[in-house]
């Protein structure tokens, strides 16, 4: 059985569509996604590029290449909600929190962080029992 995931922006006007069992789910600490959502960490689940698609409002899309920055980001043109962004090895990464709002506020059990990526780099300390490396 292949899990099929299906979240749209704010506004509704794209849908993205992620299927199959993402490569990574995690909270991540490194400057770069700090940068990008102006957040303490990032909670994300990534997925390969493949594995990711704009179901529908492909028009609505707009990507922004950093330019200092090995990343895209992938957001609706009415609303302004991002919708994932890549990263060096080209994965798509979600945020966890841009499902879980599409999901009735609940993230699914199998999608949750296991662990925490670049903890060294954090600007907050969590307390908790996931792996940090
Ligand atoms: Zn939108
Ligand atoms: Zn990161």
């Amino acid at each position: 059985m292949s899990n099929n995931y299906r979240i749209q922006c704010d506004c509704g006007a794209v849908e993205l569509e992620m299927t199959g069992t993402p490569r990574v789910q995690a909270f991540c600490h490194c400057e770069d996604c700090r940068a990008l959502l102006d957040v303490p960490y990032h909670s994300i689940v990534a997925w390969d590029s493949e594995r990711v698609e704009i179901a529908s409002g492909k028009a609505h899309v707009v990507e922004y290449k950093y330019p200092t920055l090995e990343m895209t980001r992938v957001f609706c043109r009415h609303c302004g909600e991002t919708l994932y962004n890549t990263n060096a090895m080209g994965w798509r990464l979600v945020s966890q929190l841009l499902i879980r709002k599409c999901n009735n506020g609940e993230l699914p059990g199998e999608l949750q962080s296991n662990a925490h990526f670049y903890y060294d780099r954090r600007i907050v300390d969590i307390d908790d029992e996931l792996p940090k490396g």
